[in-house]
């Protein structure tokens, strides 16, 4: 059996300030207050935080994908010699910190197993991104049961999955069970000084079981991919599913698998040789995100973005990597201000190709 640990029910904050030393940055979700609408944050660890374990409105992405980031400083240094003769210098990659996501949720986990698939797997490895997920351990709390908006039953995780952790917490009467599902995960329990919790285990074990008898039966999404192949042409599908879009883009903003990116290159103010480059998160809802310099867009009307985001989820990233790009969080669902739902767009889109395969 994997390492197993306890720690009764009020030992969490006090784990996660001992994770927290020695200069490791431990993000935990704390409540941040609003007078409209209060949410929940990933924030780092620091005497006297809130911790709440709440599941996050916002993911805990930004621990491999900033919302911002330098990649890199240049400076253009001309030879006062030879005017015509122009060095550049880049400033190289600095290490990523070592971090720990603490109770975050299995989706959130899923997500960044997602990640990894484009930014390890592919051709070429993201640097960036392999530093920062080199130095990351993920302790994720399995979920009780589910709510109204998630669904990660529907893409094959689930409120224990232990997809992405290291580490899986669960809740059982007097504390938590703590149990290592990596190497990295047991590396982390064992230079803590938790109490073994291996007598406990059955507890976990049935809690997670009440958990996943807790879910409503999930619809069956293999087709979904042939399915959204089979309605790509219909604009007229696409444009009834996406009359209510504003194209705010939040759904992508809350997104733990969205992974659009632009690059800007920004000059200093004070010297025109030199600048940084950055890297900033996009949103494949915006009309701006395809205009292309010449001003011609591809993608200009709001359903064929619509239709792009969710056929990536369901269709082409599965195609290309074996899951679906999509954790079952629901939080484009919570955030989006009119309400529309992916997984009606994803059921609809079913129904329709057997619609037309049957016509
Ligand atoms: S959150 Fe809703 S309204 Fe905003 S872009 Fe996404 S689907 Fe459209
Ligand atoms: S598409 Fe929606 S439900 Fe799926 S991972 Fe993204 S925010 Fe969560």
């Amino acid at each position: 059996m994997s390492m197993i640990r306890f720690v009764a029910s009020d030992g969490l904050p006090g784990l996660a300030a001992s994770l927290a030393r020695g200069g490791r940055r431990v993000l935990v979700p704390v409540e941040k207050p609003a007078a409209s609408k209060p949410s929940v944050v990933f924030a780092p660890w620091e005497p006297g935080i809130a911790m709440t374990l709440a599941k996050a409105t916002v993911p805990p992405k930004e621990a491999v994908l900033p919302e911002c980031e330098t990649l890199m400083t240049f400076r253009k240094n001309r030879d006062a010699a030879d005017l015509n003769q122009t060095t550049v210098e880049l400033a190289p990659v600095e290490a990523a910190q070592p971090t720990v996501v603490f109770a975050c949720r299995p989706c959130d986990a899923r997500g960044f197993a997602a990640l990894d698939k484009p930014f390890l797997e592919g051709v070429y490895a993201d640097p960036y991104y392999r530093a920062r997920r080199e130095a990351l351990t993920v302790v994720s709390l399995t979920c009780a049961t589910g709510c109204e908006t998630c669904f990660c039953h529907w893409v094959g995780g689930g409120p224990t999955s232990p997809v992405g952790s290291d580490v899986l917490i669960t809740e059982i009467e007097g504390g938590y069970v703590l149990q290592a599902m990596t190497p990295r995960g047991e590396e982390l329990l064992g230079a803590t000084d938790l109490a073994d919790g291996a007598d406990k285990f059955p507890l976990a074990e049935a809690a997670r079981k009440a958990a996943w008898a807790s879910l409503v039966p999930a619809p069956d999404l293999k087709e979904a991919a042939a399915s959204l192949r089979a309605v790509f042409d219909d604009a007229a599908f696409w444009e009834a599913e996406t009359a209510r879009c504003l194209s705010c883009g939040a759904c992508t903003y809350f997104c733990p698998t969205c992974y659009c990116f632009n690059i800007t290159d920004e000059g200093e103010p004070e010297s025109p040789c030199g600048g940084k480059r950055l890297r900033s998160w996009d949103n494949c809802m915006s009309s701006r995100y395809t205009r292309e310099a010449s001003g011609h867009n591809p993608r200009p009307q709001k359903f064929q973005r619509m239709r792009n985001r969710v056929s990536h989820k369901f269709w082409t990233y599965p195609e290309n990597w074996g899951s679906f790009l999509c954790s079952g969080c629901g939080r484009c669902i919570a955030n989006c201000p009119v309400c529309l739902d992916i997984r009606a767009i994803v059921l609809d889109a079913v129904a329709a190709a057997r619609g037309k395969a049957g016509a």
